[in-house]
């Protein structure tokens, strides 16, 4: 029996394969565009310039200043440029923090997006930008966010660094596992989250040994297309919302945050959607949380939240801000369990 559902594919157009960056000109052309802003962080600079030559006559300037958190005096700088050189279009290069660049521009212009990711971490698919203003991050949901097509290049992959590719990685699961129990769940965003755990429980343990390996980062990608677009279908619970507010309220890092939580907040939830997380035990040695735990230490990936620098008094703040206007989660949630939750994870417990 299929549950009664709502269901509405993404408009984005999606390019895909070893290679593809060299279309990204054919695609401005397409999109009836004559002037791209291509948008970097200043790591990945060179690789801007790169692609902006590339592009050649199309490309109309190169911006290196994205950073984390999409900061709005950073998007206030990167406008004068939009203006400056009159842009009809950006081209994201990068992962999400560029992406989340060139999805501000959009918010604020609504100029067309080509994003070309080279992380795992799944922002070119959904409609979200966060941004941060005094310190303090807000979240906005708008169409004119979602970018209107991406170009998938796995070789971009091959010179991510294993420590990276493997926190991306399981950041991008996590937008599946809880895609699988979201309230507002489809058959296409359940089949989408299933492959995409499929693609990185076979690609990441190669990456791990072989950062190079060509058949693996095509698949880690994959996977990545598929669980941002779950992320940016169904609405995310109890595992996002601790994440946010351990990276928002402690500044911890984005990606290793998600992978140490995720096999916690998978047990913590394994229970109450014990039909919907079936198939993911399956996958990962017939436990949810404790397969995940494996999973994640046997690629290298950080176990423990003490690992950034918490102290035991902020998983106590932490708790209570958690908990305060929480996501609906599949397993009702209060401040004890949370806090109980967190202490876990600080320590780097094999969930039971
Ligand atoms: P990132 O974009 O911050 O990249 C981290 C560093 O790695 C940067 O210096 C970058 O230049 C470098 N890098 C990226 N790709 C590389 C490559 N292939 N080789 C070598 N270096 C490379 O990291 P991220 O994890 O992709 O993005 C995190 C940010 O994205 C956070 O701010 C998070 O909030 C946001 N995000 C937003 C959404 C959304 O839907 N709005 C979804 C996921 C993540």
């Amino acid at each position: 029996m299929i549950d009664a559902f709502s269901y509405a594919g993404s408009p984005a157009r999606i390019v895909f394969g070893d290679g593809s960056r060299s279309k990204v000109a054919e695609w401005i052309v397409t999109a009836g565009c004559k002037r791209a802003l291509v948008l970097a962080t200043p790591h990945q600079r060179a690789d801007a310039e790169a692609l902006a030559t590339e592009i050649g006559s199309l490309a109309c300037g190169v911006f290196t200043g994205a950073t984390m958190h999409t900061p709005v005096d950073v998007t206030e700088t990167a406008m004068r440029m939009v203006a400056e050189t009159e842009a009809d279009c950006v081209v994201s290069l990068g992962g999400g923090s560029t992406t989340g660049l060139g999805k501000a521009i959009a918010y604020r212009t609504d100029l067309l997006q080509i994003v070309v990711p080279t992380t795992y971490a799944g922002s070119e698919v959904t409609p979200i930008l966060g941004q941060t203003e005094g310190g303090r991050k807000t979240t906005v949901r708008d169409a004119r966010i979602l970018p209107e097509i991406v170009i998938y290049d796995p070789t971009l992959t091959h010179g991510l660094p294993v420590s990276m590719s493997v926190t991306s990685g399981l950041n991008a699961m996590a937008h599946a596992v809880e895609g699988l129990y979201a309230r507002d769940r489809n058959p296409i965003s359940t089949l989408m989250a299933l492959e995409g755990l499929r693609a990185f429980s076979r690609s990441l343990p190669k990456i791990a040994e072989k950062p190079n390996d060509a058949g693996a980062r095509s698949d880690a990608l994959y996977g990545a297309w598929l669980c941002g677009t779950v992320l940016g279908t169904v609405g995310m619970a109890l595992h996002h919302k601790i994440c946010h507010t351990l990276g928002g309220s402690f500044d911890t890092p984005h990606a290793e945050t998600h992978a140490v939580m995720l096999p916690h907040t998978a047990a913590f939830n394994a229970k109450a959607a014990t039909a919907e997380l079936a198939p993911v035990a399956k996958l990962f040695a017939g436990s949810i949380g404790a397969g995940l735990w494996d999973f994640a230490k046997s690629i290298g990936a950080p176990l423990s939240l003490k690992e950034f620098g918490l102290t035991e008094a902020d998983l106590d703040r932490a708790a209570s801000i958690a908990v305060e206007n929480p996501y609906w989660n599949p397993r009702p949630i209060d401040r004890d369990s949370i806090r109980a939750l967190l202490q876990e994870a600080w320590e780097g417990r094999r969930p039971a």
